[in-house]
């Protein structure tokens, strides 16, 4: 069977595009690998209707309102290649299924290159944290450690004093400007130059000359890629943003390789569930547009 569009990856973006696709009563194929970006964290903030709840919950709920339009189909696995054209694409799975389709939409997110400090890994998305709207309310005004991984830690370090008193944990991950250096002494920002031996407890830090810094939660600056080679291995043209690397795209959601589509995290940045949900909806209505009007796609 020929679908109109496959979706790779079913979380908040890429539902939010099926929504809309199977409104239109498109036959719609989703993939998904089940393994959403911010499956680390018990509690998810800021998106419209849902503050504080579990993330998973948000995404089990959609799914379920998606099962409910006959012309959807659901695969878990993973997508390994995208082959062909506008109108006849074939993707092709781990487990060496293949499937027809006239569209391909991208809604792969991506993935967290973490600082291998010991003991950050397991606190991910409990008390080591990247985006402060997500998670920074609730450290209650509290101490708060950045965890240096470039330049735009210094960054990070200045907004976070919006959410309560910050230490910069240099670690050696770069050099302090002075001029970056004032700035951040005028906010109110101390700043740690001995390296950091392990993270353990909530979020103590035990440096490495022996002394513990504790805090009521970390922050850190992750560069991202995306979490599937798919996009690139179909030709897709990739960029470098502030936040890592993503999928080229234009207003319309269209990826370099014509037919193609995508959203969500792997396209967009700053990120956040919301963002991802808007920006998936947004790709849903111009996938159906090309269907509709492919002479403009
Ligand atoms: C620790 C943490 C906590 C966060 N907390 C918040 C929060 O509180 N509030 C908030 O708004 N945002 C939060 N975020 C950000 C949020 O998780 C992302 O913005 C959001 O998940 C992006 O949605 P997405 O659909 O683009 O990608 P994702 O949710 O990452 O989903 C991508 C999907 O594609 C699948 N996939 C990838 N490759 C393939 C393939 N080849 N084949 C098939 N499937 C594939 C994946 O398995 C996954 O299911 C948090 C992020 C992290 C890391």
């Amino acid at each position: 069977m020929q679908h109109d569009v496959v979706i790779i990856g079913g979380s908040y973006a890429g539902m939010a595009a099926a929504l809309q696709l199977l409104r239109a009563r498109k036959k719609v194929l989703v993939i998904d690998a089940g393994q959403r970006r911010n499956r680390f964290a018990s509690h998810s903030h800021g998106f419209l209707g849902q503050d504080g709840r579990d993330p998973a919950e948000i995404a089990s709920s959609a799914r379920a309102q998606l099962e409910a339009y006959p012309s959807l189909t659901w695969v878990q696995g993973r997508a390994e290649a995208v082959a062909g054209q506008v109108d006849d694409f074939t993707v092709t799975t781990t487990d060496g299924q293949s499937y027809a389709s006239r569209r391909i939409l991208l809604a792969t997110g991506v993935a967290d290159q973490l600082p291998a400090i010991t003991g950050l890994a397991e606190r991910w998305g409990q008390s080591v944290f990247h985006c402060p709207y997500c998670h920074g309310y609730e450290l209650d005004q509290g101490r708060i450690g950045i965890v240096a991984t470039g330049a735009v830690s210094a960054h990070q370090a200045e907004l976070l004093t919006e959410w309560g008193e910050v230490t910069l944990l240099l670690n050696g991950a770069f050099e302090l400007a002075d001029d970056v250096r004032h700035t951040l002494e005028g906010r109110g920002v101390a700043i740690e130059h001995t390296p950091i031996g392990r993270i353990e407890g909530v979020a103590d830090v035990v440096l490495v000359d022996g002394r513990v810094l504790s805090f009521a939660g970390l922050f850190t600056a992750p560069r991202c890629a995306p979490s599937s080679g798919v996009a690139a291995a179909a030709g897709c043209a990739l960029e470098d943003g502030p936040m890592g690397t993503q999928i080229v795209t234009d207003a319309e959601n269209k990826t370099s390789v014509r037919g193609i589509f995508a959203c969500g995290d792997v396209a967009r940045a700053p990120h956040s569930v919301s963002l991802a949900v808007g920006h998936g909806a947004m790709a849903g209505i111009q996938v159906h547009r090309s269907l509709v009007w492919p002479d403009a796609s």
